[in-house]
């Protein structure tokens, strides 16, 4: 879930189970956005970015959101609700709708088999090809980059695969946006591409100031930079593509 008080936050962990900070807390109730929810204790992992969150519950005891107060100000809080698909959670954006399909319906039979013959570790790899980019959740706000042979031109995701004349390249896609399961999605009208661009220097100046918590939970944490320049295409089909 993209934080509303940090743009650079991304809640990671989503998970609707219970935290354990809050095993054993006797919740009450409280209404946000006109919903009734339980307010867990305030989690340690986000003190560092000067947030105060709580983790809200529903009835059975199951995680559907949370809260996010600036630590300094009260006044300003955001409310962040999960949603029915993982990209409408991500983005906050219930718009998001899954097209009851998976990637494999728009590949030949022998292109699945393909992908099926290495356990589907490769299936990025082989769509370097076509005119699609793939985008997960987990990937949508840092897309992998394309490196391209200008001999031979194979296309591969590191240098390190490639020929010795592997050049990074730009192409144009249409992204294809997909959960773990290869289930695709449909992205809003008018929303926008994903971005391209991860500010690397932001992003680190973050991790520095992250909880220097060490327990798994904690690491989990992710966080990722938006840049907001320059404009990212719409979501249209390349004309060329
Ligand atoms: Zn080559």
């Amino acid at each position: 879930m993209l934080s509303r008080l940090r743009k650079e936050l991304i809640y990671t962990d989503t998970d609707p189970d219970v935290l354990e900070h809050d095993d054993d807390l006797d919740a009450e109730m409280y209404t946000y956005e006109g919903r009734g929810v339980y307010r867990g204790r305030f989690d340690p992992r986000y003190t560092s970015l000067d947030l105060d969150v709580h983790w809200l519950y529903d009835e059975n005891s199951k995680r559907v959101g949370l809260v996010e107060y600036e630590s300094g100000d009260f006044n300003k809080s955001s409310v962040l609700w999960y949603y029915d698909n993982p990209y409408s959670t991500l983005l906050q954006d219930p718009r998001w709708k899954s097209q009851g399909k998976t990637l494999w319906s728009m590949l030949s039979e022998e292109a699945y088999q393909d992908c099926l013959e290495d356990d589907f570790k490769n299936v990025i790899e082989r769509s370097l090809y076509s005119p699609y980019r793939l985008v997960f959740p987990s990937t949508y706000h840092n897309p992998y980059e394309v490196y391209e042979c200008s001999k031979c031109g194979k296309r591969t995701l590191t240098l390190e695969n490639g020929c010795p004349t592997m050049k990074k390249v730009a192409l144009s896609y249409s992204s294809l946006f997909l959960d773990d399961s290869f289930v695709l999605y449909e992205a809003p009208t008018g929303s926008q591409e994903p971005l391209g661009v991860v500010a690397k220097r932001r992003q680190s100046v973050l991790e520095e100031r992250l909880s220097p918590l060490h327990s798994p939970e904690f690491q989990k944490l992710e966080v990722v930079s938006h840049s907001e320049s320059p404009a990212p295409p719409q979501l249209v089909p390349h004309p060329h593509s």
